[in-house]
């Protein structure tokens, strides 16, 4: 090559970079052919399925003398996988040393990084509850733009109560303490000013074992729900103990961030609650039953924390997929699903990643594999309803219509 051309070439390298060309808006034709296919988690399998993805959406799927792979389409051979829609994960924290100054940062290590937290494990959309904006909104925009592989993400500012600097967070760390209902609506405001997507509230705040916890006001905890939802924005909680729960239910938070290892089960009155306000749970089970503490402990919390699970569930509960990863380093999602599955069905689990979050954040055209929706799938090695183990064996990831995860 000449040095003009090579020139030329990198010029046109920086142009592509710079406008996004080989971004999700101009994702290839792909079609997905010969797997076992999950139209939805209550669907009957389709086996011998052809799913064509072109643009970023769902085009066809049918099974094979249905539906016409196009000339231009890169075929993945599916025999022997199984297809379900993408996974959302609807509890993670971009807060790790690799993601500091993510506007700034080569890509190729954000990249690898999200390998190995999110996208080898099938997550296509996922939900920030608490990280620095000012990394996390950028790494959104290179990741939008093609630059890194990775998933959709929605990101949540954190509020504290005053005097809730959790005993698991550096103390030089600068948090937002809200100490009046005028801070929690003015933070709230600046954080959805600022493009986030949601807010977090700690309505109960850890301070360490021989400490009481920091529970937030309700008049607080209102003053943000207010804000957020007129702009229609969820809001989600760590409620840490029964007066934190109580707060959520009491200020209207829709999401609770975790099920709560201190107190014994759901009493009826709050289940009751749950059901009447739409207050949804992502039960992070791994996080507890990793829990530095011995083993007959730790045992006693995650029969306690199953068995709320299990009757938020059977109340009526929306249960959303979340696992609190990039605050806890277990990337692995093979534990999560053994120990929902002690309190749900692999149907339910699957629907916990798929259509739960997509119907409960609103996201109309995510969670299903059918004509017209996005194209956000995943290809497993196995049949989750067989074995809920499946879930974690994933053989590629697929973000409108984009290989952002492939199994080497
Ligand atoms: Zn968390």
């Amino acid at each position: 090559m000449t040095g003009y051309l090579l020139r030329a070439a990198l010029v046109y390298c920086l142009l592509a970079a710079a406008i996004g060309i080989g971004t999700t808006a101009n994702a290839q034709t792909l079609a997905l052919v010969g797997g076992k296919a999950y139209a939805s988690p209550d669907a009957v399998p389709l086996d011998d399925a052809v799913i064509v993805t072109t643009n970023g959406v769902i085009t066809a799927i049918g099974s094979r003398n249905e539906v016409q792979i196009p000339s231009d389409a890169k075929v993945i051979d599916c025999t022997g996988k199984t297809v379900v829609a993408g996974f959302w994960n609807s509890h993670v924290h971009f807060t790790q040393a690799v993601w500091k100054n993510a506007g700034s940062a080569p890509a190729a290590p954000l990249q690898e990084h999200m390998r190995e937290m999110l996208t080898r494990w099938g997550f296509t959309t996922v939900w920030d509850v608490g990280s620095d904006p000012s990394d996390t909104l950028p790494l959104r925009r290179r990741i939008n733009s093609g630059e890194v592989l990775g998933p959709d993400i929605h990101t949540a500012g954190s509020i504290f109560p005053r005097g809730g600097h959790p005993a698991y967070l550096p103390p030089e760390m600068q948090l937002p303490e809200a100490a009046t209902p005028d801070e929690a609506a003015q933070m709230t405001r600046g954080y959805l000013r600022a493009g986030l997507d949601g807010i977090k509230l700690f309505t109960g705040s850890y301070k360490g074992e021989d400490k009481p916890v920091v529970n937030m006001d309700v008049a607080v905890a209102k003053a943000a729900v207010d804000i957020a939802h007129a702009q229609g924005k969820p809001v989600f909680a760590h409620p840490q103990n029964t007066a934190g729960v109580e707060a959520v239910i009491a200020a209207g938070v829709d999401v609770m961030a975790h099920t709560v290892a201190r107190q014994p089960g759901y009493p009826p009155e709050q289940l009751a609650r749950f059901k009447q306000q739409g207050i949804a749970l992502t039960p992070t089970l791994s996080l507890f039953a990793k829990l530095p503490l011995p083993p007959e402990i730790v045992a006693r919390i995650v029969d306690n924390i199953v068995g709320q699970l299990k009757s938020f569930s059977e109340s009526g509960g929306t249960v959303l997929f979340g696992t609190d990863v990039g605050y806890i380093q277990l990337y692995d999602t093979t534990l999560e699903y053994e120990l929902m599955h002690r309190a749900l069905s692999e149907r339910q689990i699957l629907a916990s990643l798929t259509t739960n979050p997509a119907q409960y954040f609103k996201a109309a055209k995510k969670g299903r594999v059918e004509k017209g929706f996005d194209a956000d799938v995943v290809v497993l090695d196995g049949d989750p309803v067989a074995d809920v183990k499946n879930l974690a064996r994933v053989a590629y990831t697929i973000r409108a219509g984009k290989v952002i995860y492939q199994k080497l």
